[in-house]
């Protein structure tokens, strides 16, 4: 589902993020992302989801070379990758529902449908009941668990997360954590970046470890392998 082959990524600035990354993906499968910080991770994410281009190498999704897709075809693209960030990013002023719902809303769905997905989806992450209330009426595990609906709603076979417990308790994010496995569960690819080592330990999948911009480690039933 996912291939990178020699993927280099150098900003402006001249900071070389990535250097020389050849992975493979498949669909189904559940990976975690790890290494120190400014180790090359969110880059090597935002490239799947074409948030950053490579500046050499090839990401290829499902076959389709991310790095030469026209613009105009990056929203397309988007509504068949979900993405959770650690800061939730959902809109203030829209209820729970309506962030949910605003993304089959952008891509014109049947209000009949949306409805229906929107209320199984909210179901699913624990939330139907708050379906009503503004973001800022939840706490932060609910708005995280908005997110997660907002992100599957489409029903995505690829669902990118980057730390999305890393503003988490302990307890909220082994409820998030869960909800990422049933999810993957039910087929969805998830890869994940993360610092959270007891879930890397505990629930165990792939993972790769980024150490200066290169893979250090790609291990299937990994460990997270640094102190926290
Ligand atoms: P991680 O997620 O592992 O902390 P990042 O991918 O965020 O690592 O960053 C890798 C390196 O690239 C760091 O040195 C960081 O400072 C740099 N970097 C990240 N984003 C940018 C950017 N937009 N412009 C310039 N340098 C960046």
């Amino acid at each position: 589902m996912i291939e990178m082959q020699s993927v280099f990524k150098k900003y402006p600035n001249g900071v070389i993020a990535v250097n020389g990354i050849d992975v493979t993906i498949k669909q189904g499968e559940f990976v975690y992302v790890v290494g120190p910080s400014g180790a090359g991770k969110s880059t090597f994410i935002k490239m799947m989801y074409r948030e950053e281009k490579p500046s050499k190498g090839a990401i290829l999704i499902n076959g389709i070379d991310l790095g030469k897709l026209k613009p105009k075809k990056v929203p397309l693209l988007r509504r068949n990758i979900g993405v959770v960030f650690q800061d939730f990013k959902l809109l203030p002023t829209l209820s729970v529902y309506e962030n949910v719902a605003f993304a089959l809303e952008v891509i014109e769905e049947q209000p009949k449908q949306i409805k229906k997905r929107v209320l199984e989806t909210l179901e699913l992450v624990g939330l139907k009941h708050k379906a009503r209330m503004l973001p800022t009426e939840l706490s932060g595990g609910e708005q995280q668990r908005v997110s997660i609906a907002r992100s599957i709603v489409n029903a995505p076979k690829l669902v990118i997360a980057d730390e999305p417990t890393g503003n988490l308790d302990p307890d909220t994010s082994w409820e998030i954590m869960n909800i990422f496995d049933e999810i993957n569960t039910r087929g969805t690819t998830v890869v994940m970046a993360t610092h959270n080592k007891e879930i890397v330990n505990t629930i165990t999948h792939r993972v790769i470890a980024i150490e200066n911009g290169k893979i250090a480690r790609d291990e299937q039933r990994g460990e997270y392998g640094y102190e926290s």
